[in-house]
């Protein structure tokens, strides 16, 4: 990151902010500034002649949210009467306290700093003390007071709230993180690209991203005021940056570097009709995970072979409301016919974590990662999760759908998830609806627990498919989202390769089989790893997978057998990273 003393004046000149690259390609546009519910405010050091200007400024935005307060009022007063309206008195009157006006200009002035950071400070110690109060009427009116001096603060960054359902013009979101929801609901015609201060690789905001074809770049810590909305920003997706104000020279090398990896791509569109076959014929599956019904052409021109994963909570949570039964039937058996004549796997709601909408009834947790979450869930909320297998039947009358549970943590969910589809298929033929008869089962391995008893669980379910991006995340301790962790997300770590050998071990004894349908599946440099630890089937998203089958082409799988054999007794991701990048840069140069 660039070091700049003002955070607020926009650069008229090129500057460039180094981020993470999640979804690869190049966007030019304006920047739109999307503000989540809670407040970035940044300290920032002032002269002692700008101690005059900071405090105007915090006079006029008391003034403008009193103005904007009176406004609603009058307006509910007309609505709703004067009695309900007058509840807004108490709001204007917290804008008048002189002692916290007096304690935010002693603070400026005392401390020389920005007057945001010094209101926040302020706003922060009051709140605290009036929730101590053993009194009820305070720790309510502790929520109205923040409610206003979030309005406060709005006005003094000036921002002005982005909806994204009302863009008008094309545009790169700038956001601190986006909800997988909002991703879900970007307007591809409008939006060429997204930029967030939060977020990884692995974060569901990030997959989706890629899902949509979205050039994407997140962990641009601290971005947020660096520049106005509505600059000309360049995103590379490739390389992880954020540039301001682009130069007509830079803009030209990113178009000739386009032209370049436009390349690359077409020659390997070449490799679509051809099979992931090792050089020593070892054959392996490779398809799509799938969020929503637009990414359905690009799985074959991709050339998967059908859906590993689809991720069926984004039908959730794209709207406002769960979808009935017939939608969801119909949905499924749309994507079914698409993936012929090869298999869709429809993974039941995996909601929960970060993936939530009010409809969905999940409520605030400390620890939402490790709470309600997957097949917990579903088996806490029966009332949908029978309506969503009840579609799952109906729809395996197209004989190529399997079923996939999960988040399973214990066999005592695998068991009570599949006595529920039982128990849903005997009331389907009860009421003389035609189901498939041979509906595969599989779970998702993505918790340790199930990694360690994937023998047990390999008895009572007709496959596997590994969750990389939690089992990474549950195993390392390193929240998957997390733009402060995320150097120590290390997939190639001693600790997970050792997992996978054993889950893929496990899957084989007992006759199944095992794909891996997280991230790790589409990092080429991984893939020495997964070929080597005999892994059945790989899911990506759909633009990932020419790559994939280059790689899977390339390799040896003998070769990488005995590399993945030294690899679990390295000491280190980091020794396991090098082995396995030198193999990838042997083998397949020009795809990395
Ligand atoms: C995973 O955890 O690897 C996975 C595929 O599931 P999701 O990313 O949807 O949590
Ligand atoms: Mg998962």
């Amino acid at each position: 990151m660039p070091d700049e003393s003002s955070e607020s004046s926009t650069p008229t000149v090129e500057v460039r902010y180094k981020g993470t690259a999640v979804s690869p390609g190049i966007a030019i546009a304006s920047a739109v500034l999307l503000f989540a519910d809670e407040h970035i405010v940044r300290k920032r050091r002032i002269r002692p002649e700008d101690v005059a200007g900071e405090i105007t400024r915090f006079e006029a935005s008391l003034l403008k949210t009193r103005q904007q307060i009176q406004a609603i009022r009058n307006q509910l007063a007309v609505s709703i009467g004067e009695a309900d309206a007058s509840i807004f008195d108490a709001h204007i009157l917290s804008l008048e306290d002189s002692s916290l006006i007096e304690s935010v200009k002693e603070q400026v002035v005392s401390r020389l700093v920005n007057v945001d950071f010094a209101y926040e400070q302020v706003v922060r110690s009051y709140t605290r003390k009036m929730r101590e109060l053993d009194d009820d009427y305070f720790r309510e009116r502790a929520n109205d007071f923040l409610d206003v001096s979030h309005r406060v603060l709005r006005n003094l960054q000036g921002k002005v709230q982005t909806e994204l359902r009302n863009l008008d013009a094309p545009c790169i979101v700038l956001a601190h993180d986006l909800s997988p929801s909002d991703t879900a609901g970007l307007d591809r015609k409008l939006v060429l690209g997204i930029a967030t201060e939060a977020g990884s690789r692995t974060s569901h905001s990030a997959i989706m991203a890629r899902s949509l074809n979205l050039p994407a770049v997140v962990g641009l810590r601290e971005l947020i005021g660096k520049f106005e909305p509505g600059v000309e920003i360049l995103i590379d997706g490739y390389e992880g940056l954020l540039i301001v104000n682009p130069t007509d020279q830079t803009k030209y090398e990113y178009g000739q570097r386009e032209k370049l990896h436009h390349d690359v791509d077409l020659k390997l569109d070449l490799l679509r009709e051809t099979l992931p076959v090792t050089l020593d014929q070892r054959r392996l599956i490779v398809s799509a995970n799938v969020e929503i019904l637009d990414d359905l052409p690009l799985i074959k021109e991709h050339g998967a072979e059908g859906i590993g994963l689809l991720r069926t909570e984004y039908l959730f949570l794209n709207q406002d409301e769960s979808p009935s039964e017939d939608q969801q039937t119909e949905m499924y058996l749309q994507m079914a016919r698409a993936s012929k004549p090869h298999h869709l796997i429809i993974r039941t709601l995996d909601v929960g974590g970060d993936k939530k909408r009010p409809h969905l009834g999940i409520e605030v947790e400390v620890n939402p990662f490790l709470g309600f979450r997957g097949i917990r869930y579903s088996l806490g909320r029966p009332d949908l999760f029978r309506t969503q297998l009840r579609a799952i039947c109906r729809a395996s009358v197209e004989e190529n759908v399997r079923i996939m549970f999960p988040m399973v943590s214990d066999l005592a969910e695998v068991k009570e998830a599949r006595r529920m589809l039982e128990e849903v298929k005997t009331e389907l033929r009860a009421e003389n609806i035609p189901i498939g008869e041979k509906l595969e089962v599989g779970i998702m391995i993505e918790v340790p627990s199930a990694a360690l008893t994937a023998d047990i669980l390999a008895r009572h379910v007709d496959f596997f498919s590994v969750g990389s991006n939690d089992l990474i995340q549950y195993t390392l301790a390193i929240d998957r989202g997390n733009e402060k962790v995320s150097g120590m997300y290390q997939p190639a770590h001693p600790a997970v390769l050792r997992l996978l050998q054993t889950i893929v071990e496990a899957a084989h004894r007992n006759n199944i089989w095992v794909g891996v349908c997280g991230e790790m599946a589409a990092d080429v440099i991984l893939m020495p790893a997964l070929v080597g630890l005999g892994v059945d089937e790989l899911s990506a998203g759909a633009t990932s997978i020419p790559r994939i089958k280059r790689a899977i082409q390339a390799l040896n799988y003998e070769e990488a057998r005995q590399l993945i054999s030294r690899c679990v007794l390295n000491e280190s991701a980091e020794a396991n990273q090098a082995e396995l990048a030198q193999m990838a840069n042997r083998l397949y140069p020009e795809i990395l």
